[in-house]
């Protein structure tokens, strides 16, 4: 469910007047929303006075459950009580959590973000990512590597593509045939920048795909 309030906003100008504000997004019920969020086009207001446009800064509650990504976005001008923020937001999740059926109970945790520019700036290299994935799934067969799938949130986590390139057949993500695979993938395709950066990451350190399974 995506939620939206009337909400009053004072202009640079002076002037106070009355607009709806999204305050709650639900990607999984309203996509459109994410989209118009990384055009800049979510709670962008207009004075009436003044015709000044403006964005007006809001609470607003991030979720986007198949990619494993619940946000508290707070103005940025809320930086300054971090913990605060943070304390509260690990409560209302708590709680909310509590509400849900264990059905849907949600296994990883909620992150804090001021300023709807960050929170931007992380679902346009989210999406840079995911370009990359889908050219490694269109490709694997053909160029005769295998494919797995990481959860989002952990992939996020330990900031690597949820798809990871693999030796053919293999059904666990080990260092050695990660890399493999990532030099071959990268062979053909030199232009994946996000894998050319985990190929580099994980030669300098190898136990950090460990990390990873461990927290799967
Ligand atoms: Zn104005």
């Amino acid at each position: 469910m995506s939620i939206s309030n009337l909400e009053e906003i004072t202009c640079p100008c002076g002037n106070v007047f009355e607009a709806d504000l999204i305050s709650a997004v639900s990607v999984a019920d309203n996509p459109e929303l994410k989209e118009a969020l990384i055009a800049g086009e979510i709670n962008l207001v207009s004075c009436p006075q003044c015709g000044e446009m403006f964005y007006a800064e809001c609470f607003i509650l991030y979720h986007d459950s198949e990619n494993e990504l619940i946000a508290f976005v707070y103005p940025l001008t809320f930086q300054n009580q971090a913990a605060r923020c943070r304390e509260k937001m690990l409560r209302e999740f708590r709680s909310a959590l509590d509400g849900f059926g264990e059905k849907q109970k949600i296994a990883y945790d909620p992150i804090l973000i001021f300023g709807i520019e960050d929170l931007v700036l992380i679902l346009k290299a989210e999406q840079e990512t995911e370009d990359e994935e889908s050219v490694l799934k269109h490709i694997a067969s053909k160029i005769g590597i295998g494919v797995l799938k990481v959860q989002p949130s952990i992939a996020r986590k330990f900031s690597i593509p949820k798809v990871l390139p693999v030796l053919k057949g293999s059904k666990t993500i080990d260092a050695n045939g990660v890399i493999s695979a990532l030099k071959t993938l990268l062979k053909h395709n030199p232009n994946l920048l996000n894998y050319a950066k985990l190929l580099d990451r994980l030669s300098k350190n190898k136990s950090m795909l460990d990390d990873v399974k461990k927290a799967e």
